[in-house]
Parts: structure tokens; sequence; C-alpha cells
């Protein structure tokens, strides 16, 4: 299936009083249209910021330094390709040489996030469906927009999306009765009970459940091509966890949209992902195949995690699988090392002094980054423990 975002050389950081944060250091992450993907790691480890990387949120003191994010969009390509041909190849466009505005547009239209904390997302004062309505409007009035139009606000470049539309919503009145069916259709969509009725209330009368089902409803609203969803369920008791991803699982397989999943959770990746990255210190140190990955996993790291299954459901779902930290990104070198090494009961001396290239395995597209990977390639085919059989 053909890549729907593809993202090169990545690195993110946060140039703060203390020091340079390198959050995110040269990742590379390749979605298919349709699938979903899962980004695992502790906290710290630079999850979130690849999200809001991708989803051009990261604002100062932080700032993306290098790298390439290409998504592939027919018609936003047609619609670049006259003003920014050097951003453009084929029908995939790289979005860091467009403008902001331009990047803006995509927002709710190709590219939608959800968050863990749903309560923070709603403005309490306005009941959850004019705020649900609203994201309707703004991507209603966006695709609505005529190619050549008059007045703009901004620089009137492109007709695709809603380029010169904030995502700061218009104020509810300028909500209309459509947008407003529009809205109910859609809490009915995740699965709100009386959506026509619930709709009129405000967010303090939802339960946490209910509230991120309004949430992922507002990110349905311009039909995105690609969900970004940051531990969607991890403020959440289990039961509604598992409620949650099952509404994850169908509106996926229904929309057809890609989803990007964060978190450090293995159930939930084990459940939902096609093919997962784990994340360390600001690099995917493995990624493949959820078989790959979970069956035959070639990082210590890795095979650190999931070895602690047992002790990550012991304590509350948290990830302390190795002793020690991820270690503080403050001021590090950047490519001088492993940044594993410290923890790592492998780490030998060329560890410390040079960092392990990426090592692309066999078939597919199983990748590594440690100096064992090939060896381990082959021991861990020979010994692979079916982890799903095991849980069966
Ligand atoms: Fe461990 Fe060395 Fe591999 Fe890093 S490169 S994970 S320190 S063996
Ligand atoms: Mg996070």
């Amino acid at each position: 299936s053909e890549d729907v975002l593809r993202v090169e050389d990545l690195s993110t950081q946060f140039f703060t009083a203390e020091g340079q944060v390198n959050a995110v250091h040269g990742i590379d992450v390749r979605l298919e249209r349709g699938e979903v993907f899962g980004i695992v790691g502790e906290s710290g480890s630079g999850k979130s910021v690849t999200a809001r990387s991708i989803m051009d949120l990261i604002e100062p003191p932080g700032e993306i330094t290098d790298g390439e994010i290409w998504y592939r969009n027919e018609e936003f390509a047609e619609a670049v390709v006259e003003d920014r041909p050097e951003a453009v190849d084929g029908t995939a466009v790289e979005l860091r040489s467009v403008a902001a505005s331009t990047r803006e547009a995509l927002r709710g239209r190709s590219f939608s996030m959800i968050f863990q904390d749903p309560e923070s997302s709603f403005n309490p004062s306005l009941t959850v469906g004019e705020q649900v309505a609203e994201a309707v409007e703004v991507q209603r009035r966006a695709s609505a927009r005529p190619r050549s139009g008059r007045a703009r606000t901004r620089r009137p470049e492109y007709s695709f999306g809603s380029y010169a539309i904030s995502m700061a919503l218009p104020s509810s009145e300028y909500v209309t009765g459509e947008s407003r069916e529009r809205a109910i259709e859609l809490l009915e969509l995740v699965g709100i009970p009386d959506p026509a009725e619930r709709a009129d209330e405000y967010p303090h009368e939802y339960s946490g459940g209910m509230l991120q089902r309004a949430m992922i409803a507002q990110a349905l609203a311009g039909e995105p091509d690609v969900l970004v969803a940051d531990e969607p369920t991890t403020a959440l008791d289990v039961t509604i966890q598992a409620q949650i991803l099952d509404l994850l699982e169908d509106l996926q397989r229904e929309t057809g949209m890609t989803v990007l999943l964060i978190t450090h959770n293995l159930g939930v990746i084990a459940r939902m992902c096609d093919r997962v990255g784990v994340m360390y210190a600001g690099e995917i140190v493995e990624r493949g195949t959820l078989e790959d990955v979970f069956d035959r996993p070639v990082h210590p790291y890795t095979k650190g995690l999931l070895d602690s299954i047992p002790a990550v459901e012991d304590s509350g779902g948290r990830l302390q699988p190795i002793p020690g930290n991820v270690p503080s990104l403050l001021d590090h070198e950047m490519g001088d090392r492993c940044y594993f090494a410290d923890r790592c009961p492998k780490a030998m001396e060329e560890c410390l002094n040079h960092p392990p290239e990426f090592d692309v395995a066999g078939s597919d597209d199983h990748a590594t980054k440690c100096y064992l990977a090939e060896v381990e390639y082959t021991e861990s085919r020979a010994l692979s423990k079916d982890y799903f059989a095991d849980e069966a």
C-alpha cells in the first residue's frame, strides 16, 4: 500500500533557558494508507513531540530543526505545485517547504489529533454540540471556498482546504443548523447515546469516556486522512479504555483513515497496530510489523519492554522495564553514542563511542539501531517465541 505520510530524518529541539533539549533526533516514520502505526516508549522518549511535529504544533522555544515531512494527496499536490514546485514530488508534498498558512490548512481536514485529556480541549462554557458543530463549520467553510476567491485575509496561493481559516474557531453564533445536524450525526457515530439531547449538555455533564468520544467526533469533522491519537485512553479506566479502542478500531475500518497511535501501553499496541516503532531517548530504535517487533524483537530495549509485561501490569501500566531512566535530553550530545548504553545489559566499548546505524534486516522493513542487530536477527528468528500464541 502507498505511504500517506513519510517522515525523514526529523529532529525537533527546544531552546530553553536551561539549555538545548534534543527531544527528537533523526527519526524516520512511514505511514501506509489505512494502517494503524504505533509509537511506543516511556514518558520523555519523544513520542508526543513526534506527534506534534507531524501536526505542525511545535511552538517556541521548540522548533523542527531538520528533516522532511512528505504528505501524499493528489488534490493538495496539484494546488501547491504551481507556486512551490520544489515542494512537490508527484502526488506528495513536503510540508516544511510550504507556507505555514498552507500547513495550517491541513489541520482538521488532512490531519486531526486527539489527546489524552479531553477536559482541557473543551471550552467549559459552550455545549459539547456547539463545539463539535464549530469544528464542522470550520471544515465546511474551508471546502466551500471558491477556487479563485475574492477578498482573502491571507496570501491566496492555494485553494485547498482552510488555509486562511485559523483553528481558532468562529464563535458559536455562526454555527448553522446544518452544522448542528452534522454534529449530532458525528456524536451518534462515536456512540454518544441520545446525541440530540446530549449535544445541548456542557462538558462537565459528560463522563471522561463520553468526552473522549466527543473529542473524536470533533477530530472526524473534517474527514481526515490521518488521525494522530496521543495516549487517547491513558486517562480513562480500563473498561472505558477498551470501549474507546473498540471505537477507534471501528472508525478506522469504516473510514479507511490512517491512524498514528502514540502510547506507553504495549497491550494497546498489540491490540491495535499493524506496524510499530519503539522510541527511546528521542530516537526510534526498532521498527517493523507488529509480529516482527513483538515476536522477534532485536533491540535490547525492545526485549526489556516485552519481558516486563507482567511487571507493567502490576504497576498499573507504567513502563519501568529496565533499571534506570531515559537519559535527560538536555544538552545531550546527539549522535555520539548509543543512548541506551547506560541501561543496556549488552553494552560494549564501541556502544559508548559511536552511534549504531539503523540496520534494515531481511524481509519487510524490520530495522534496529543496535550493534548486535545482525547477530540478533538470526538468533531471535531461531528462538522466536510466539508472543500472541502465549497470550491466547
Ligand atoms: Fe546495547 Fe550497544 Fe545495542 Fe546500544 S548498541 S542497545 S548499548 S548493545
Ligand atoms: Mg506524551
